[in-house]
């Protein structure tokens, strides 16, 4: 360990960078939650764009997720190989957004059956698109329109099994439209996808904040002891979902209050910002996502946004 210390600060000294040693993942940073669960949290800057996770059961493995980048994927299969000689029979992408979907075709060229709520095959190949607007170089849209498609779609829930280990898949509304929660009942963990970004702001680019508020409300309350994975951010607690839920039921409040007080465009964002910011701007991508957050809502309580599957306006 001395050693280990001393050719750290070595290298910290001469400013290089030591090649990570066996076992220490590029894209994410492994948690055993116990009970043959773990969860991938995606290293900031890695690429990996979100959490990934999966679970071990008596004769298959589960994962959650599958990063933006199929690299990502690649790593985490290889970390599945080195801990079970187990297949990986099933793949659940939470939602159909490109940072949890990426990395299917890894999972379903090693066999696994690709699950999801039945919007996320809908979706998947073209509502992608519109997060690199309308100058989507070739190669990005060839790359949207060839990602794997989920092999088995449900509405409502749906349960897996690893032999006797019990998956419930259940659809939850307000991020996206397409979401999908596993719970793992015999450990009290709960992968709740996209639907809790621990002290993160979150994206809400498809949001209906309202039924996003009520979603998490029944994750804190039908789970109130249990682990919860998010897309992203660290594992939390109930008290971190809450603070989740929290931020979303605050931002709906204080836009309504402003458009009630008559103001629009920039100096609706500025205000309702000003009122965000001593809370909320220690969280994660608070300056990527707080004006985007706070024009969103505006435009679905002014019922101008659009959602997945809606024709496009200009
Ligand atoms: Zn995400």
């Amino acid at each position: 360990m001395k050693y280990v210390r001393l050719l750290l600060s070595i290298a910290a000294l001469l400013g290089v960078a030591l090649p990570a040693g066996a076992g220490e993942p590029q894209y994410f940073t492994l948690h055993d939650l116990g009970n043959g669960v773990y969860a991938a949290v995606g290293k900031p800057g890695s690429g990996a764009g979100s959490n990934s996770g999966f679970v071990i059961g008596d004769d298959g493995v589960a994962v959650i997720d599958t990063f933006q980048k199929p690299a990502a994927a690649e790593e985490l299969l290889a970390t599945i190989r080195g801990l079970t000689q187990q297949p990986v029979r099933f793949v659940v992408n939470t939602h159909y957004h490109i940072d949890h979907v990426a990395g299917n075709g890894v999972y379903h060229d090693a066999g696994a059956v690709l699950v999801a709520q039945k919007n996320v095959r809908a979706w998947e190949r073209t509502e992608n698109l519109k997060f690199w607007g309308d100058n989507i170089p070739p190669k990005v849209k060839a790359m949207v329109e060839s990602l794997v498609l989920p092999d088995l779609v449900y509405d409502g829930s749906i349960d897996l099994y690893l032999g006797s280990r019990k998956l419930e898949v259940r659809t939850l509304p307000g991020h996206t439209g397409s979401d999908s929660i596993v719970v793992v009942p015999d450990a009290n963990i709960v992968f709740c996808g996209d639907l809790f970004w621990n002290h993160t702001l979150p994206n809400t680019i498809d949001a209906h904040v309202g039924d996003w508020v009520v979603s998490d409300d029944r994750l804190i309350t039908e789970h109130p002891l249990a682990t919860f994975v998010p897309g992203h951010g660290e594992v939390g607690r109930a008290a971190d979902v809450r603070a989740l839920r929290d931020y979303l039921d605050t931002l709906r409040t204080d836009v309504a209050r402003a458009r009630t007080a008559g103001k629009e465009g920039t100096e609706l964002v500025s205000t309702v910002e000003a009122e965000l910011k001593p809370t909320y701007s220690g969280w994660g991508w608070y300056s990527h996502f707080i004006k985007r957050n706070i024009s969103q809502e505006a435009a679905e309580l002014a019922g101008t946004k659009r959602f997945p599957g809606d024709p496009w306006k200009k």
